[in-house]
């Protein structure tokens, strides 16, 4: 069988932040609205960092206001909630992300809940999610990671998955169930694994889909693979490799991709795949927002 396709998810997100750009331009001329995303950051992670900034450059290159609030890592969780409410209230702000991990003596959930579920652009609030999962796509914002994978899977199979297995390898709330609801909207046939799943290897082999989001370097080999299949990796892991006797990081997916391209039809890289969609997915939620607001 020959290699796999290569999907790039780079020159696809690319390719959609480029018509975001040319939509919001219009958006600007014709309604005098242009697109804000505000990002909220708590603290010093080194990752959220690099990933803050990312959004950022993305976000100015669509033509949005990019606006970015930075706490200390020690603030209160009513200093961070009136931050929100000051941000639910204003006009120039359509999207509002707190950017997570938040430290340990934040409560996430409150913290996500107060986001207004109209500018609630990484799709965690709960009225966002149950729209989702009734089946009302287009009126929910649907979590960005889910969405961009299902963006690249419509690119190899069409919009209507009838008669597909898609299996799903993780059931987090950002991942792994928002996609099991994208998949079923879309007709495919649906299993979601986890942690307590019996045969792992063997349900993923009935996948002509299969999404892995696990957090597990090269969890996914090459024998779990059906052959022909779509493999979506939505996995980032560090790992130290040796080159030349010297010790370097690295970034792998939950997929052994060296094995898996030579069984799949088609397979996202890491990185370079899911990545780059997942914030592209991001401004295209922003500019629906700021859309909405435009009557
Ligand atoms: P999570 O830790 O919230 O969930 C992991 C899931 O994997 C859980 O449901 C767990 O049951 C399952 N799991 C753990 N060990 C397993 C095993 N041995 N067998 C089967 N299932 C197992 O993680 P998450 O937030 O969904 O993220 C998953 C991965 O995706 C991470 O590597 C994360 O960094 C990455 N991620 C990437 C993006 C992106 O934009 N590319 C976005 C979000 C998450």
């Amino acid at each position: 069988m020959a290699d796999a396709a290569i999907i790039d998810g780079k020159a696809r997100a690319a390719e959609l932040s480029a018509s975001i750009s040319v939509t919001t331009a219009a958006l600007v001329d014709e309604k005098s609205i242009k697109p804000g995303l505000t990002v909220v950051i708590v603290g010093e992670d080194p990752a959220s960092q690099v990933y803050v900034r990312n959004k950022k450059r993305t976000a100015e290159a669509c033509g949005f206001n990019s606006m970015q609030h930075t706490l200390p890592a020690e603030s209160s969780q009513d200093e961070i909630l009136a931050l929100i409410h000051l941000l639910n209230d204003d006009a120039s702000v359509h999207g509002i992300l707190v950017q997570l991990p938040l430290p340990d003596h934040l409560d996430e959930r409150v913290i996500t809940q107060a986001i207004s579920p109209a500018k609630d652009v990484d799709g965690f609030h709960f009225q966002n999610i149950g729209m989702l999962t009734a089946g009302h796509v287009d009126e929910a914002f649907v979590p960005c990671t889910p969405a961009g994978c299902m963006l690249m899977i419509e690119d190899q199979l069409g919009k209507d998955l009838s008669g597909l297995n898609a299996v799903i390898i993780g059931r987090s709330n950002i991942v792994g169930k928002p996609m099991a609801s994208l998949l079923l909207q879309a007709n495919a046939t649906v299993t979601i694994c986890h942690s307590r799943t019996k045969d792992l290897p063997a349900v993923a082999r009935s996948a002509d889909i299969l999404v892995a989001a696990v957090g597990r370097p090269k969890m996914v080999k090459g024998d779990w693979i059906k052959p022909g299949a779509v493999v979506i990796d939505v996995g980032i892991n560090r790992i130290q490799v040796e080159v030349d006797g010297e010790t370097k990081n690295r970034l792998v997916g939950d997929v052994d991709f060296d094995e898996a391209k030579e069984v799949a039809a088609a397979i996202t890289p890491v990185p370079g795949g899911v990545g780059p969609m997942t914030i592209a997915l991001l401004m295209l939620n922003t500019l629906r927002s700021a859309e909405r607001t435009g009557g």
